[in-house]
């Protein structure tokens, strides 16, 4: 019986532990997202998770979604990520900032698992990785200008943090004050989905342009899957010019199929950036790609890149253990399973409530826009109406599900997200629907 719909959920502990916060970091939060703004609330402290759920400081427990915003594909403190974690802990040690073995293991992992990559550097996030990617792409083909997508995330750098998705969009400021007018004039923005734009573009500058960076599927403006011919469309027009294409795969890689999106969807980028799943919620990113390119990275060529704790035991421990999970035979085929019964469940109780929503998914990334459009680019994920996602949110979490903060990103499935799980969360969701049209 879902008692707890009457009784309002206490989140006396996490208001009182996000006063402290405020006091001394910044919005009380080491992540913009975290903050729970976009929803209008005061954010929940986690204090641990354990499979499919994560408990909160008050005790509240929840089915979680957002999995670390998706590092997390066989959920929280897995044994074999534990026990693993353990044993580097007790034999081996935290960090030495000299070569391990265990660095070559994560190495041939990703080589073997991603076609496209012959060569992988380890770094220490996502937006590490995007950033060394983009500077190996200008070093490489000695031009400027690189093109990026409306709404697409590609973490921080001053360059990329241009008409971006995530916190950036969520908190509606999606060019950041402090970047110097100089960073930005070498990005050019183009609309996801779009060939005739992009044409266009490369008609006019194509050989000033370095590399096209795409997020072969959107995650960082909500989901939305790359359009019929619209990845081929960039392989051919970025070959055609001499520009690199680089995949940033740090949320699609080793999530929507074990060899990432360019797997999924059979394209071979010159470049891929890679993080979340490959540290296994430890921070780790990398990128990589085709030999002759990747050996103009220090030291073997002259494009510098380098970092203290980079390719760290602990964190490549977990990647290596989540990856012996996930390379198993059966395990795409159970998340793409169970996240279509969630998908066609969240389907069926908006319809129920008579609510309005474009849901879109690939493999174990969801998105449920409140909107009757198609989504398929930027402009059409705006038409979202927030206050609705708000109210749904608000609810949700009042009955025991933890979705992402905001209307523009996924929701994460995991190994350990069932049956149990799922029909939990679209009974929820029937709730949560009609408040959200009220
Ligand atoms: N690229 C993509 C596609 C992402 O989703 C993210 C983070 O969400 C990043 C880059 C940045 O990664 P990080 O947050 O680890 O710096």
């Amino acid at each position: 019986e879902r008692g707890f719909l009457k009784v309002p959920k206490d989140f006396s502990k996490s208001v009182a532990l996000y006063e402290e916060a405020l006091k001394i970091i910044p919005g009380g939060v080491n992540s913009p997202v975290r903050a729970f703004k976009s929803v209008g609330l005061n954010p929940v402290f986690i204090s641990r998770g354990e499979g499919a759920h994560i408990y909160d400081a008050d005790g509240n427990s929840y089915i979680d979604y957002v999995g670390s915003w998706g590092p997390l594909i066989l959920g929280h403190r897995h044994p074999h990520v534990i026990e693993a974690l353990e044993r580097c802990l007790r034999e081996v040690g935290t960090s030495f900032g000299a070569p391990t073995e265990l660095e070559n293991i994560l190495a041939a992992m990703v080589v073997e698992a991603v076609h496209s990559i012959d060569m992988v550097r380890l770094v220490n996030s996502g937006t590490e990785a995007t950033m060394s990617a983009l500077r190996l792409a200008r070093g490489y083909t000695g031009r400027n200008k690189i093109v990026k997508f409306e709404g697409c995330y590609h973490g921080h750098a001053d360059f990329l943090l241009i008409k971006a998705g995530s916190g950036a969009l969520t908190l509606g400021t999606p060019t950041s004050p402090g970047i110097p007018p100089g960073s930005a004039v070498n990005t050019i923005i183009a609309n996801y989905n779009d060939l005739d734009g992009l044409n266009e573009i490369f008609k006019l500058e194509g050989e000033d342009i370095a590399a096209v960076i795409v997020e072969p599927v959107t995650g960082n403006m909500g989901v939305i899957p790359p359009a019929p011919g619209f990845l081929e469309g960039l392989r051919n027009l970025t070959s055609t010019y001499g520009s690199l294409l680089i995949f940033d795969e740090v949320m699609t890689g080793f999530r929507v199929a074990y060899g990432g999106a360019q797997q999924l969807y059979g394209i071979t980028p010159d470049l891929t950036c890679l993080g979340k799943i490959i540290g296994g919620g430890l921070p780790v990113g990398a990128y990589g790609g085709k030999r002759e390119i990747m050996e103009r990275v220090s030291p073997s060529g002259p494009v510098y890149q380098a970092g203290t704790l980079s390719g760290n035991p602990l964190a490549v421990t977990a990647g290596i253990a989540t990856l012996e999970i996930i390379r198993q035979p059966g395990v795409y085929e159970q998340l793409e399973q169970s996240s279509q019964a969630l998908a066609s469940g969240l389907a069926e109780a908006a319809g129920e409530a008579g609510a309005e929503v474009c849901l879109n998914r690939v493999g174990s990334m969801l998105c449920c826009f409140f909107t009757g459009q198609d989504v398929k680019d930027y402009a059409s994920a705006c038409t979202s109406n927030t206050a609705q996602y708000a109210a749904f949110f608000k609810a949700m979490l009042e009955q025991g599900v933890y979705l992402a903060p905001s209307q523009f990103e996924a929701a994460f499935m995991s190994l350990v997200h069932g049956d149990g799980e799922i029909d939990e969360t679209v009974e929820a969701a029937r709730h949560s629907f009609k408040t959200a049209m009220e």
